[in-house]
């Protein structure tokens, strides 16, 4: 098999990690800086779902702002990549079973460059996104992975970014705050399943721990987990460039899938 390209899922949080220094952010950067150029970058993002599995086609695509009551300094961020819109076309192709279509009007949602501001700084890598599909089973997003995965031979980088923890009504307005335990144990599972590629467990995710539907009352911001999952190969193993919380209860894991050495 020619050589893969690793793939990756990043805890994005609150959209002021994009501004921040922190020891999340930071691992971004050292993942990042460690890589071999990608040709091209594929994001699996929590804040674009649809109703269908979409591909973004823009060859400009705008930075989207979708969040509100931040300080103006965010609102000035952009991400001002090339659209990979080959890329696009190749997965609209292999997705065709999936009614995956293309969709010119979204632009790059802060799941997406919150994270890209950290790893690809010079934002001179083409980028597209894929949406999670609302309507489908947890188990359609790990296939999608699977169909997506023989890219990975061609120099394209996928990025799941979501949170394994993530529930905007427990979180802590202290950043630094002590995690409560539930999401500790919930994180912590779910890394243990990872190691033993208890794939399967982790689709019926709301059966992980009691508290499961504590952690994951929506499911966005952890299906983005499923699709890079979904690529690992038998040979590979998964490494975790950080692991901690953020405001009292998010998950701010990051995970790295790539060749066993
Ligand atoms: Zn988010």
């Amino acid at each position: 098999m020619s050589q893969l390209t690793p793939a990756l899922f990043v805890g994005h949080g609150s959209p002021m990690n994009a501004l921040q220094d922190n020891p999340a952010t930071r691992a971004m950067h050292e993942v990042g800086a460690d890589l071999e150029p990608p040709k091209a970058i594929v994001v699996f993002s929590a804040h674009w779902q649809a109703p269908e599995t979409l591909v973004l086609c823009n060859e400009r695509p705008r930075t989207l702002y979708d969040f509100y009551g931040f300080p103006p300094e965010l609102y000035n961020l952009k991400y001002p990549a090339d659209g990979a819109t080959e890329v696009a076309g190749t997965i609209s192709k292999l997705l065709s079973g999936n009614t995956a279509d293309a969709c010119g009007s979204w632009g790059f949602d802060h799941g997406s460059w919150v994270v890209l501001t950290h790893l690809f700084p010079d934002s001179d890598i083409p980028v597209t996104q894929v949406s999670l599909d609302f309507t489908k089973h947890p188990k359609q997003h790990y296939e999608i992975g699977r169909y997506l995965a023989p890219l990975r031979s061609e120099g394209v980088l996928f990025v799941g970014s979501g949170n394994i923890v993530h529930n905007l009504g427990r979180v802590n307005p202290d950043q630094e705050a002590e995690p409560v335990e539930w999401a500790v144990e919930f994180d912590s599972k779910v890394k243990s399943l990872i190691d033993h590629k208890d794939h399967k467990a982790l689709i019926d995710y709301q059966e992980i721990t009691k508290q499961a539907d504590l952690c994951v009352p929506t499911n966005e911001h952890y299906l983005p987990l499923l699709c890079i999952l979904g690529m690992q190969q038998e040979n590979e193993r998964v490494r975790y460039p950080h692991e901690g919380f953020q405001h009292g209860s998010v998950s701010m894991r990051s995970l790295v899938v790539e060749a066993a050495n």
